[in-house]
């Protein structure tokens, strides 16, 4: 069995905010024409795709990222559609007045489970007061995580279009993450792509703190950078910080046509049978770990 807890949820406001930020009257078929990505319909169309593209690669749950901030509502209309098989996540801007609010809102009234930082984004650090406000709002939450992207960021469909991105990358620290995680001992955090070239800080935040996780997704390419380290000694070397128990598969699978992303789950199982680990730590980090911080509301 399979979950995946890396996915985008590239709604029609995600297109609108990106066709918005391109050119104020630039219409949002001709981004999508410009993409040759498909157009995803209403948020309810595009949550019905997502589970039939699940359903034909036998990936029982996600986690859906709603991927521009304010578009929380597009995610909780996927997650009401289909709540055992999608959880919500949303990204949130700490540097807007409403952030606060939003975040309780997110993870209360529209049914979703994980708020997304992206402080180099954003450019607000993970010591300032205004993340602590939405991670104290995340925390008052019960089943909340927080998610933290940390290291190098390169959003694809915006280098597609053009957009800048002037990130500061040196506010996507994971040990900052374990400054928040040891405030916030009973929130579990979540670093994306075993920290994106901040592996060895990411091992010493999930060395220091027991609710600091990580997912696998994407392809990795972080590790080209790093002389002689393989997929294989990223996995060891994470779940020897921490466990197996810290680690969420993850693909980072975003838009349609290319819909869900078999070859980052073929890499990653073949490296994973590469290790002396046992079924049931691998079971763990395919679908185990995800059960846990997410369980399926009960149906019927
Ligand atoms: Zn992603």
């Amino acid at each position: 069995m399979v979950n995946d807890s890396h996915c985008h949820f590239f709604s029609p406001a995600f297109f609108q905010a990106l066709a918005q930020q391109r050119a104020p009257d630039l219409h949002v078929q001709d981004l999508y024409r410009e993409l040759q990505w498909d157009d995803p319909g209403s948020p309810e169309a595009l949550a019905d795709r997502w589970v039939r593209e699940m359903d034909a690669n036998g990936v029982h749950r996600a986690a859906l990222i709603a991927s521009v901030p304010g578009d929380e509502s597009s995610v909780g209309a996927a997650v009401a559609r289909h709540p055992t098989r999608l959880v919500g996540f949303f990204m949130v801007n700490p540097a807007a007045g409403d952030a606060p609010q939003r975040t309780r809102l997110g993870l209360t009234a529209l049914g979703l489970t994980g708020v997304c930082l992206f402080p180099a984004m954003h450019q607000v650090p993970l010591d300032d007061a205004r993340t602590r406000r939405v991670v104290e709002e995340a925390a008052a939450c019960p089943g909340a995580v927080v998610f933290v992207h940390c290291g190098l960021l390169s959003i694809g469909v915006r280098g597609r279009l053009g957009l800048p991105s002037a990130f500061d990358l040196a506010l996507g620290d994971p040990l900052a993450v374990s400054r928040l995680a040891r405030d916030f001992p009973e929130t579990p955090f979540i670093v994306p792509h075993f920290g994106a070239g901040r592996f060895a800080d990411l091992l010493a935040a999930i060395d220091a703190s027991a609710n600091v996780c990580l997912d696998t997704s994407s392809s990795n390419n972080w590790i080209r950078a790093v002389p002689g380290l393989e997929l294989s000694d990223v996995f060891r070397k994470a779940i020897s910080a921490g466990g197996a128990s810290r680690l969420l598969f993850g693909t980072d699978s975003s838009f349609f046509p290319r819909g869900w992303q078999r070859g980052i789950y073929e890499q990653q199982t073949s490296t994973l049978q590469e290790l002396d680990i046992t079924p049931e730590e691998q079971s763990l980090i395919l679908h185990g770990n995800f059960e846990r911080l997410f369980p399926a509301p009960r149906s019927g």
